[in-house]
Parts: C-alpha cells; sequence; structure tokens
C-alpha cells in the first residue's frame, strides 16, 4: 500500500525503499545473526558498514582526497559550537545573517569567538540574500560561515560565495543540513561543510562533517575532545561509540541515491534535475495561482523547502486537514513564519509535489 506524502521540514521522510530494506535487515544483518544496533562498532560487519558509506557519499558528493568525512553527534546546533572551538583560534569569525538558523550559529559562536556580522538580509525579513560583493569581510577571520540553505525561510544560496574572488583567503564554512546532497557541492570554495542527517540523509542524531585537512589541530584547549576534529579524523569518526544505526541507514540512502537516474544524469546530478522540476512546479503553480503566495525573491529561493500563504489564511485550518485527508501530511508552516511549507526533500517523488499541486488547485477552485 503506497504512504501518505510527507512534507515534514525535519525528522523528514525516507525512502520508501531504504526503510523496506532496513526492515528486512532488522533481526539479521546479511546472515550474520546481529541487528545493526546490536553490533560492536569496532566489528568487522559494522566496520564495513562505515566505511562502505564513507566511500558511497564521497563518490556521490565528489569529495576531493585532502577531505575528511567525519561521522559525529550533536547536530547542526552542537556544530554551531564546535566550529568556532575548532577553527577560530578564539579570534574573528564571520557570518553571513540570511535567516533562522544563520542567526542561531552567530549567537552560539559569540561564546567562543569574536563572531562578526558581516552581511544581513533582515531588511528584507530574510526573503533575500545579500550580494556578497557588499560583505564586510574582516582581513582577519579565521572562516566565514553561511547557512547554504534556511530551512525555515526557504533562501538558498543558487552557488557558493567564491570568498577567494573577493579578496579573501578564509575558509567558507556552510551548514548543508537541509541541502546537502540535493545538488552537487562545490570544494574549490568550501573549508567545511556539516549537517544534520534528519532532513536529506537520514535519521536525526547523526551529523555530517566534511573538513579540509589543513584545519585541523587547531581546536581551543576546552574543546571536548570526542568533539575535535583532528581526534574523531585520527579515529575515523570511532573515538567513541558512533552512532551506529544513523550510519548505517545513512549508508542505505547513499546507495538509494546512486542507484538513482533522470534524463541520462546519475546520483546526485538526476536529484539536482529533479529537484529542479519538483521546484519548479510548485513555485510556477503558486506565483499563477492568485490564491497562494510565496514572498521570498525568485533568485534565491529554496529548492528544498517552500513556505507559502494563502491570501486568506482563514482558510489555514481547512486546507491542512483537507491535504491531510488525502495523504498530505506535515505541511503546516514554521511557527516563527507562519502559514505552510513543503519540504520536498530527495526522498519526496515528482508525484508527490503534483499530488500536492492537485490538492491546491482544488482547493483555491472552491475557496477563490
Ligand atoms: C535542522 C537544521 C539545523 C538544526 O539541526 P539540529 O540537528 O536540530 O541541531 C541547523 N541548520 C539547519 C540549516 C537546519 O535545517
Amino acid at each position: 500500500m503506497a504512504r501518505p506524502y510527507n512534507f515534514s521540514a525535519g525528522p523528514a521522510a525516507l525512502p520508501d525503499e531504504v526503510l523496506a530494506q532496513a526492515a528486512g535487515e532488522m533481526l539479521d544483518w546479511h546472515g550474520c545473526g546481529m541487528g545493526v544496533m546490536e553490533m560492536s562498532h569496532r566489528g568487522r560487519e559494522f566496520q564495513s558498514i562505515a566505511s562502505q558509506a564513507e566511500a558511497d557519499l564521497r563518490e556521490l558528493l565528489a569529495v576531493p582526497e585532502h577531505f575528511h568525512v567525519l561521522f559525529m553527534q550533536g547536530g547542526g546546533l552542537a556544530e554551531n559550537a564546535i566550529v568556532p572551538m575548532n577553527l577560530s583560534k578564539g579570534g574573528v569569525a564571520d557570518y553571513v545573517i540570511t535567516g533562522s538558523w544563520s542567526q542561531k550559529s552567530h549567537k552560539e559562536a559569540q561564546r567562543y569567538c569574536e563572531a562578526r556580522t558581516i552581511a544581513s538580509n533582515a531588511d528584507t525579513r530574510h526573503t533575500s540574500l545579500p550580494d556578497p560583493a557588499q560583505w564586510q569581510l574582516s582581513a582577519d577571520a579565521a572562516y566565514v560561515h553561511v547557512c547554504g540553505n534556511e530551512t525555515i525561510h526557504g533562501v538558498e544560496f543558487q552557488s557558493l560565495p567564491d570568498l577567494a574572488a573577493l579578496g579573501s583567503q578564509a575558509p567558507l564554512v556552510v551548514d548543508f543540513s537541509s541541502n546537502v546532497l540535493s545538488r552537487p557541492t562545490d570544494w574549490s570554495r568550501v573549508g567545511l561543510a556539516y549537517g544534520g542527517a534528519q532532513k536529506n540523509i537520514g535519521p536525526a542524531g547523526l551529523t555530517l562533517v566534511i573538513v579540509r585537512d589543513d584545519l585541523l589541530g587547531h581546536a581551543l584547549s576546552i574543546c571536548p575532545s570526542a568533539f575535535n576534529y583532528r581526534t574523531v579524523a585520527d579515529n575515523h569518526s570511532m573515538f567513541n561509540t558512533p552512532p551506529t544505526y544513523g550510519i548505517y541507514i545513512a549508508g542505505l540512502v547513499f546507495q538509494w541515491l546512486r542507484r538513482q537516474t533522470e534524463g541520462g544524469l546519475h546520483g546526485v546530478a538526476a536529484m539536482e534535475a529533479r529537484n529542479v522540476a519538483k521546484s519548479r512546479l510548485l513555485y510556477d503553480y503558486i506565483d499563477g495561482s492568485g490564491f497562494y503566495v510565496n514572498k521570498v525573491d525568485r533568485a534565491c529561493r529554496s529548492r528544498m523547502n517552500v513556505p507559502f500563504f494563502l491570501k486568506d489564511e482563514r482558510h489555514n485550518d481547512a486546507f491542512l486537514a483537507e491535504a491531510r485527508d488525502k495523504g498530505l501530511l506535515q505541511l503546516k508552516g514554521h511557527k516563527s513564519v507562519g502559514g505552510m511549507r513543503a519540504s520536498i526533500y530527495n526522498a519526496m517523488p515528482l508525484a508527490g509535489v503534483q499530488a500536492l499541486v492537485g490538492h491546491m488547485r482544488e482547493f483555491a477552485a472552491r475557496h477563490g
């Protein structure tokens, strides 16, 4: 039986195939007599799961040799502290404010370094992106932090800023919690990227960090050993017990991604083509509807999270209740923004977005 379409912002829907495979392997992984949750993280079985997951991820995202892939815990919010503890040396770090998540990153970093705001879109209520040419880059910044996709406000960098071209030597730090693997990552512009797994990768509890080699080894002495990138890298993410089941599910998602094709494209390129088609369908319908509205500047609209409003908000509850009845779940907007939000990550098929647009059209016809 087909499941409902789940538009949750996170933890979010996972591919049916992945969940079915995990269910089938729950009691006995590959005939070893143990489920994955019951294995020693240092045993042969789990070592093969973890190394395959890393290899698949490296291939999918074309991660260069001189970057480490770290499987950590604590989520995106813990990284808001872990990044400055590892990279800032207690000095200056530059933050670009584009919405709730980058705001939180900046606030937390202030506990560990001189975290400056070098640009902000607050004047547009987080519906635009400040032009990198106007950023007030600090000459002595240890890094520049951006949020690649603002999950709540629906604002996404369509290409990462080229700091070198702006005259900065600082490494770029990217929070890619909600758009990792939805499009390629240009590693030539990135020093470190981090993200919680629960949007586009797998279960909550796993945090992915991909960091350039030269950025290791500069942690503040107060940095907990388990959060020191050098320590984590030297121990292949097994300094302490890693989130083993999360790594396993992430690995299944990576294999699922590697199997995806779209118009001759494979893997992340296929996902990107699909995400372009899905988001275009939804935005085009909203813009032409006269009944719904999305307020984000077209140049930086997120392909992953589409906030929208009914022009007459008195219909909000009916819209959500009828959506639920049609098997369209978790469309309520974030409380700080209101309205609706459709999160359409990699695991959301085009058919799910078509079903949503069908509901929106039908609802508008009855109430317009
Ligand atoms: C969800 C999210 C976070 C928070 O992640 P936690 O795992 O809850 O700490 C941080 N940044 C972005 C962009 C997110 O979407």
